[in-house]
């Protein structure tokens, strides 16, 4: 009798095991995804090769990062991450360098996010019409960076397109235009204020330069938060798709894209291809949905489902919450992971577990968020290999500007990244440095640099 119970414990724990060893990553696994990711940031680069490339590398019109001689007010808009916010940043140079703002947070309700362009940009007007009266500035006309964190297709530092929409957005008749022009329709459709629009900017090319601003050695900017994302500093003469050969570019990666061209389809599971299919922009972005806080708690369900009709968990009962999409955000994934209190974390979502229970749930969100930190950390090995082989260096010190919900919150994320950076690109030393609030403040310096660099052309 004991001994059945035990046989029979014994091949559940063979079949968990069975189903976890599917997302664990061997260093060769890993090491592939770095040289599969270095091909398609190489091919993304070059014209013949660029409109097919997985990861668009799309040219950010950023030439240098700050120096400190950068200074005035700003307004900034950050679109795109966990919040919609209004900013205004006082940017000081000299002695007294320094950067201080104001922000107020808004809601960009569901119907917005995937309604029609128009209401979505007249919502943002709007929030910034309530900023600029909360602030007592309706009247000031302040040049403003816009942090929109979305592929953007670039012809200027003010000018960008729209690629697609990615994570929760998707509203209507945005795709394929230009989101400042949309921006500025907006601001003239209500008639009240009047804004100058100075550069669009996505998350990570923010991230880079706020850590710059203090870090000169600061030259890549990674998101690890609801999307996942990495821009760096390229030579001009790599970067085909804009005209010249001096001097360098940041280049937003968008390598949340990798995968596209079915490059990484031995190591995606069924599990993986579950949360694609029932997200809102299935067949996309498949690296992100491999490594970002919008996707892993819904993998981490898609295992739990699998578990539970197998009869390995919850006693084989699929309840409502299991059956809820989105209903593991990142904050409770690193809470199972940080805290012993998992049943109690579990309780509180609404799924009844055992003390059986409990363990198996930890065990699935750390093989999930260790799979998606690993891969992070191959692809940041690819990128910081590239820059040193640029530059013709055996050896290279390099600064990582980092933003994100995942990086900041998830017990154990930071340190896989860097450790799996390690061992997969040994001759960078590559620091970390936590980069925060770089949608305001990097847009705000942006805007600053941008702002001079139009008055040395013109001078
Ligand atoms: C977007 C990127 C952005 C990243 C992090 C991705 O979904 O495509 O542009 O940088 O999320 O916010
Ligand atoms: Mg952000």
């Amino acid at each position: 009798m004991v001994t059945a119970v035990a046989q029979r414990l014994a091949a559940q724990r063979r079949e968990i095991n069975d189903t976890l060893a599917r997302l664990s990553l061997s260093s060769e696994n890993l090491q592939q995804v770095k040289d599969k990711m270095r091909v398609e940031l190489e091919r993304g680069l070059r014209k013949d090769s660029h409109s097919t490339a997985s990861v668009k590398m799309l040219p950010s019109f950023v030439y240098r990062t700050p120096n400190g001689t950068e200074r005035g007010k700003y307004l900034a808009l950050d679109l795109g991450g966990t919040n919609f916010r209004v900013l205004v940043v006082k940017i000081r140079s000299g002695i007294r360098k320094s950067v201080r703002m104001y922000n107020k947070i808004y809601a960009i309700p569901l119907e917005i996010m995937q309604g029609t362009g128009e209401e979505l940009f007249d919502h943002i007007v709007q929030c910034i019409s309530d900023f600029l009266d909360y602030m007592g500035m309706k009247n000031t006309r302040l040049p403003l960076g816009f942090t929109f964190s979305f592929p953007c297709r670039q012809t200027g530092i003010d000018k960008g397109s729209l690629v697609s929409w990615t994570k929760g957005f998707k509203a209507t008749d945005c795709e394929g235009n230009d989101v400042v022009e949309m921006l500025r329709e907006a601001i003239k459709r209500r008639n009240e204020f009047d804004l100058d629009i100075v550069a669009v900017v996505n998350d990570t090319v923010g991230t880079m330069m706020t850590c710059a601003y203090e870090d000169p050695k600061c030259e890549i900017g990674l998101i690890a938060g609801t999307g996942s994302n990495v821009c760096y500093m390229e030579e001009m003469r790599n970067i085909e798709m804009v005209e010249g050969d001096e001097g360098q570019m940041c280049v937003n990666t968008e390598w949340g894209g990798f995968g596209e061209n079915d490059c990484i389809e031995d190591i995606r599971t069924r599990f993986d291809r579950e949360v694609d299919e029932g997200s809102l922009n299935n067949g996309k972005q498949r690296f992100e949905k491999m490594t970002s806080g919008m996707y892993l708690g819904e993998i981490v369900r898609q295992i739990l489902i699998d578990l539970t009709r197998r009869g390995l968990l919850f006693r084989g009962h699929i309840t409502e919450p299991l059956k809820t999409r989105g209903i593991f955000e990142t904050k409770f994934l690193s809470q199972i992971e940080r805290y012993r209190v998992v049943r109690a974390i579990l309780q509180q979502l609404g799924l009844d577990s055992t003390c059986d229970d409990s363990i198996i749930v930890k065990e699935v969100c750390g093989t999930v968020s260790r799979r998606a930190a690993q891969l992070c950390g191959a692809g940041m090995a690819a990128i910081v290999d590239k820059i040193r082989e640029n530059r013709g260096r055996n050896q290279m010190n390099i600064t990582v500007g980092v933003d994100g919900t995942l990086y900041k919150l998830h017990p154990h994320f930071s340190r896989i990244l860097k450790d799996t950076v390690k061992a997969l690109a040994p001759q960078c030393d590559v620091e970390f440095v936590l980069s925060e609030d770089g949608s305001g403040k990097g847009a705000a310096l942006i805007t600053a640099v941008a702002q001079k660099q139009v008055t040395l052309r013109t001078l």
